[in-house]
């Protein structure tokens, strides 16, 4: 049975645990509608966002492009103003004192860093003088088709990117025409830069690639090769295919995102730099943006963290504090069904809902309880004389012997009673009922209990006493009764009859019946009398019998 019982509340328990509470309900919706907020805001961010973030690139890139174009222009103005004076300063030389032309050189190249080399050659291409001085070169010809070139154009020339003959390097120069006051061409003095080792455009751009985010540049001439390249390898290399680098050699700048050589996707400003007819693009992968979102995006979340972590335990707080009535008066029926609790007094609760429930519950049961408080009453009480009824008396009596507690049992008669009723009437002899009922109840302790076992038989149970004391409470009602009950000016009396639990007898009906012979016995010996049930000491009770 026990067994089975607890089957049952564990099956309960189970089918409890299934059912979702309110809140985990408000917990789900308030993370559901966070979940979809977020997911809602980094979309809208990340798409904004993304266009927002390529196109400042490619501004910033090409305002870079524009910027070094103009400081490249400037450099060279400066690097040509240089060789110039040179060419100003040989006007009138006859190129004869070896060691003049040497130091002239030296001090031409030592004053600013714009060359690696000087040279200086003869209208014939002959090298004159060499800064750094080269034995190796001087007094030799020239031999690269570049300075053949430039020999031959007697004007400012500009060379592409070209490997060197001898030395093997990659090199680039700039020379300017010696002629004298009679316009006769002299030779020539050209700077040159070494691409690929220090050199001038190292010195002024090179800590612009040290930009941290992958931005870099690169220098090409106006055939679309490198000049300069954070990779020195690809110096010397002709990019010409590249779609931004032919938009240069078309004297275009701009700006534009495009697919490099390596099918890197990149955003790229571009621009001319129109006295040397050489470009700069500044380049940006297009994996910086995305970089730069996911950076952005991860401090949205983790700034959105903090106040969805507070906004769940507020909403966790609030609804546990919501849930917290229906609980309460979930455990309140619970123990009012199993047994006498009092219905505690509350306090308002902040939700109308939850308070109006409360409430309202508190109410239903309060009078529920009243309402079964007097069908108790009732059902255990006699109309007449408000004592116990006979049904209260079997309860009580039962539970007594089954807690084997002592006690000691009264039964008391009206003597005439029938006579009275005869006389004066049904309602005078309920009169008398209720008027004995007063003195009986009277006579006896609270602990003491009186009951109208039926017609005009009173039952008096008293508890933890023997039939020696209950003789003495039996004596005093008798008393009491004689003394005053009076019906007109004649007196009533009553005869009582005595046993004791466990002494007598152990059961129920034997000890009810003992008692009642005691009282037959009473009323043998003449009424207004108490008779205890006899007992081994025959002389503590005088009016004792059996
Ligand atoms: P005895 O001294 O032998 O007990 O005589 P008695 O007349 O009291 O005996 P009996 O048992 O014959 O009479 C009891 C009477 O009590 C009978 C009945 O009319 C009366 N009676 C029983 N219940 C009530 C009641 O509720 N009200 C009234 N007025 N009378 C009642
Ligand atoms: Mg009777
Ligand atoms: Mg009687």
């Amino acid at each position: 049975m026990i067994a089975k019982e607890k089957v049952s509340r564990l099956r309960r328990k189970v089918k409890d645990f299934k059912k979702i509470s309110l809140t985990a309900l408000l917990g789900g919706f308030v993370t559901i509608s966070v979940l979809m907020t977020l997911t809602i805001m980094v979309i809208t961010s990340y798409t904004t966002q993304k266009q927002a973030l390529i196109d400042n690139t490619l501004k910033l890139n090409y305002a870079s492009a524009v910027q070094m174009s103009r400081m490249l222009e400037s450099l060279f103005e400066s690097m040509q103003k240089s060789l110039k004076y040179g060419a100003d300063y040989f006007e009138n030389d006859d190129f004869k004192d070896k060691g003049k032309l040497n130091s002239t050189l030296d001090l031409i190249r030592n004053s600013s860093n714009y060359f690696n080399t000087l040279v200086l050659t003869d209208e014939t291409g002959l090298v004159l003088s060499r800064s750094p001085y080269s034995e190796e070169n001087v007094g030799k010809y020239i031999s690269s088709d570049a300075a053949k070139a430039a020999i031959q154009a007697r004007t400012s020339y500009i060379s592409d990117a070209y490997l060197t003959p001898r030395s093997k390097r990659k090199i680039a120069f700039i020379s300017e025409p010696i002629i004298d006051a009679e316009g006769e061409f002299k030779g020539l003095i050209s700077g040159s830069i070494y691409l690929q080792e220090n050199n001038i455009l190292d010195l002024s751009f090179g800590s612009q690639l040290k930009a941290n985010n992958g931005t870099y540049f690169y220098i090409i001439d106006h055939k679309g090769a490198l000049l300069f390249h954070p990779d020195v390898s690809r110096i010397g290399q002709n990019i010409s295919q590249n779609t931004v680098v032919q938009k240069i050699m078309q004297n275009q700048s701009g700006q534009e995102k495009y697919t490099n050589q390596d099918g890197v996707s990149t955003l790229a400003g571009y621009s001319k730099v129109p006295a040397t007819d050489w470009g700069v693009v500044v380049v940006s992968p297009t994996q910086i943006v995305y970089d730069q979102l996911n950076l952005q995006i991860g401090m949205l979340l983790l700034y959105t963290a903090i106040p969805f972590i507070l906004l769940t335990l507020i909403v966790l707080r609030v609804a546990r504090k919501l849930v917290h009535p229906f609980v309460f008066l979930a455990d309140l029926v619970q123990q009012v069904d199993k047994g006498r609790v009092e219905l505690p007094v509350v306090k308002p609760h902040w939700n109308r809902e939850a308070d109006l429930l409360t409430r309202t519950m508190l109410g239903a049961m309060a009078s529920f309880r009243n309402k079964t408080d007097q069908l108790v009453y009732d059902a255990r009480t006699d109309v007449l004389t408000g004592l116990n009824n006979r049904r209260t008396f079997e309860e009580v009596i039962q539970e007594w012997i089954h807690d084997e507690t002592p006690f000691a049992i009264i039964v008391l008669d009206i003597d005439r009673f029938k006579l009275i009723n005869d006389t004066y009437g049904h309602s005078t002899g309920d009169e008398v009922l209720k008027q004995i009922a007063k003195r009986i109840q009277e006579s006896v302790q609270p602990e003491d209990v009186c009951f109208r076992f039926g017609g005009e038989e009173f039952v008096v149970l008293l508890r933890n006493h023997d039939s020696k004391t209950a003789y003495d409470v039996a004596e005093r009602i008798r008393i009491s009764v004689e003394e005053s009950v009076l019906v007109v000016d004649r007196s009533i009396t009553i005869s009582a009859g005595i046993a004791e639990f466990p002494m007598h007898s152990q059961s129920e009906s034997e000890l009810f019946h003992l008692a009642d012979n005691a009282l037959y016995l009473a009323k043998e010996e003449g009424r207004n009398r108490t008779v205890v049930i006899q007992t081994v000491d025959k002389q503590d009770n005088r009016n004792s019998f059996l």
